[in-house]
């Protein structure tokens, strides 16, 4: 008898096991449409250039080593972290109303802000419906009682549902946390527009909520980090507090580094040595400090104008690929006379986007075609490449005309 014979198998995570199935997958033209992460034109990972060139000369720099770095991380990592995000002439910045927190991605971002705000007695938190799927797993997992949903997605239009959203937030109780995405919204692919975020930030206030903000993606909506940080910006201009995870997985390809940030803005500078304390408890309890050698690549980036040019031209390239697929495949559809609009995949932006199509269509997808996508219609851009996106518009034009 084991201690632990009475432990249940786990339900399987889609995105793994649709991942296991591509690859067992002997069929020569199979597609993956589930990616999270970036790949080139040829279908391949890619170490961003301006990464590769700062390992070879951190690699060289004798005045750097391996010992730990404190529990909130590398100062100047985070203080360049939020500036990125706010803009050097955020009020919040100026007035010394915030602090930036290195973390584990966008990810361990996320839990050490949830599990602070369970500390200050948050109970309930919302997400848009659809989200990331981590979220609900992660903010319950962080001691949250209680998970809602806001409408987001109109599958009708398959836009945002913002009457729905509007009124789900004015009908939500005083201090429950909203989890908002700053740019690019996964799964769907869709944003408010600066008059809507208006709007969103009128009922947060109304209704006294609490924005956490999700950043993982910035930078690949405009190709620039700046524009698409219109969200969160507007947010600190409106005097809110508020919590924002930042991911530097995708916009510097980081991903299995683990390199974020949770930046915190709070309306009294005074408050910012006691809230860093209770974080380094919550740090300190769950992995000690964070990791050091993507902290400096990240830190040297931004603090270096060469650097920065080089790296914009990298998201840049990242970005302009992803719309350019996006425009493709909606031209080929409409060549093709495939039944239906097709108008939301260049709309939306981003790695995703809610394709419209259904379970079943998806499910004939993979079956017939190889073309491996979530149920729900998610279709990840970075798997589309000049080889394969006439085939997949192909494959999409048969399965709807069924
Ligand atoms: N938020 C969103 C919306 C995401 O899609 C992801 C990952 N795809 C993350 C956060 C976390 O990413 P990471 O932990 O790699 O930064």
């Amino acid at each position: 008898m084991s201690v632990f014979s009475e432990v249940e198998l786990g339900e399987p995570v889609e995105m793994f096991y649709l991942k296991k199935a591509y690859l067992e997958d002997k069929f020569e033209n199979k597609v993956f449409l589930s990616v999270g992460a970036y790949r080139t034109d040829e279908g391949k990972p890619w170490v961003l250039p301006v990464v590769k060139s700062l390992e070879k000369i951190l690699s060289h720099d004798e005045s750097l080593n391996k010992e730990y770095l404190p529990t909130l991380g590398l100062e100047t990592f985070s203080t360049s972290a939020t500036t990125m995000l706010l803009g050097l002439d955020s009020p919040a910045i100026i007035q010394k109303r915030y602090c930036g927190i290195q973390s584990i991605s966008g990810t361990g971002s996320l839990r050490i802000g949830a599990e602070f705000l369970v500390k200050m007695g948050k109970k309930i938190f919302y997400v848009s419906n659809p989200t990331w799927e981590n979220h609900k797993r992660l903010f319950l997992q962080a001691g949250f009682e209680e998970c809602r949903e806001y409408r987001y997605w109109n599958p009708t239009t398959r836009r945002i549902d913002f009457e729905g959203l509007i009124d789900d937030l004015d009908k939500a109780p005083q201090d429950a946390v909203v989890i908002l995405h700053v740019c690019a919204h996964n799964p769907t692919g869709v944003d408010p527009t600066p008059e809507q975020w208006s709007k969103i930030a009128n009922i947060i206030h109304k209704r006294r909520l609490f924005p956490f903000f999700d950043c993982a993606f910035q930078g690949f909506v405009t190709g620039n980090v700046i524009s698409d940080a219109y969200s969160i910006r507007l947010f600190v201009s409106l005097g809110f507090e508020l919590f924002c995870a930042q991911s530097f997985s995708k916009n510097f390809g980081l991903y299995n580094e683990r390199i974020g940030n949770l930046t915190i803005v709070v309306n009294n500078p005074d408050l910012i040595p006691a809230i860093k304390s209770q974080i380094t408890y919550i740090v300190n309890g769950m992995y000690l400090n964070p990791p050091g050698l993507c902290a400096r690549i990240v830190t040297y980036v931004l603090n270096n104008s060469t650097m920065y040019n080089q790296w914009q031209d990298n998201v840049r390239t990242m970005s302009s690929r992803l719309l350019l697929m996006r425009k493709q495949l909606k031209e080929i559809l409409d060549h093709l006379e495939t039944p239906g609009n097709w108008d939301h995949l260049v709309e939306h932006s981003g790695f995703f986007s809610y394709t419209g199509l259904t379970p079943v269509q998806v499910e004939y997808m993979v079956n017939k075609y190889h073309i491996y996508m979530l149920a729900s219609g998610r279709m990840s851009i970075a798997g589309l490449n000049s080889s394969n996106v006439y085939y997949v518009a192909k494959a999409i034009y048969d399965t709807v005309s069924l």
